[in-house]
């Protein structure tokens, strides 16, 4: 029989304020291309933030133990982005435009790495920056 593959996901929230601009832009290009996001002083989002590890569930009965997966997010992750401002106050998001797509790919960076500590496999971050909008990243192309 073949192995049965689960996916399981933590999510947590975190809030945060931030400001979309490409220094390599006009600044009237900026406002056309990022609207009301381009505030020059910024302006905030409630997050929230999925992790979902996937494999196939061994003897214990779990892929990965959410506890773990909730504690790499809590202790390691949010405390780095909550009420922070995402353009200023996060060294891994510097010289970045804070997307949502490009928050999704740096919180993947420092999350993968954690999660494969424990022997797992990270399948998607999914970062809500509103409650209708969000962007899912399945980790780098192969
Ligand atoms: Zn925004």
């Amino acid at each position: 029989m073949p192995p049965s593959v689960v996916e399981i996901t933590r999510r947590e929230e975190f809030s945060a304020s931030h400001r979309l601009h490409d220094p390599a832009l006009s600044d009237e290009r900026n406002r056309e291309l990022y609207g009301i996001c381009n505030n020059p002083n910024g302006h905030g989002h409630n997050y929230e933030l999925e992790a979902t590890v996937r494999g196939a569930v061994p003897a214990t009965g779990m892929v990965m133990n959410l506890t773990d997966l909730m504690r790499i997010l809590r202790e390691r992750v949010l405390p780095q982005v909550d009420h922070k401002h995402l353009n200023h106050d996060v060294p891994f998001l510097q010289g970045v435009i804070p997307t949502a797509e490009n928050v999704a790919i740096a919180l993947w960076e420092q999350i993968e790495p954690q999660v494969r500590r424990y022997g797992c496999r990270l399948h998607r971050i999914r970062l809500f920056e509103s409650r209708n909008s969000y962007v899912d990243y399945l980790g780098p192309a192969e």
